[in-house]
């Protein structure tokens, strides 16, 4: 996979994002992506942005001021 930023390679890596919701953060870990060598872009393929959304759905029912999910006990 190219990076979209630069066009350099990117690599699979793993990362972590933080997302603001209505009453609390979302943290969610061990995100699968593919990350630029050159400048750190990060992208997600469609299936894993599917599955962000879904666990960003299910936290919507239950967030706390900081709820932590590991993406690999979820996917
Ligand atoms: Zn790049």
């Amino acid at each position: 996979m190219k990076c979209i930023r630069c066009g350099h390679e990117a690599y699979q890596s793993v990362t972590t994002e933080a997302i603001e919701m209505d009453g609390g953060l979302l943290v969610i870990r061990n995100i699968p992506c593919y990350k630029c060598e050159i400048c750190d872009e990060v992208q997600f393929t469609g299936d894993v942005v599917k599955q962000i959304e879904k666990v960003i759905a299910d936290a919507k029912k239950h967030i706390n001021e900081i709820t932590v999910v590991n993406f690999l006990n979820v996917a």
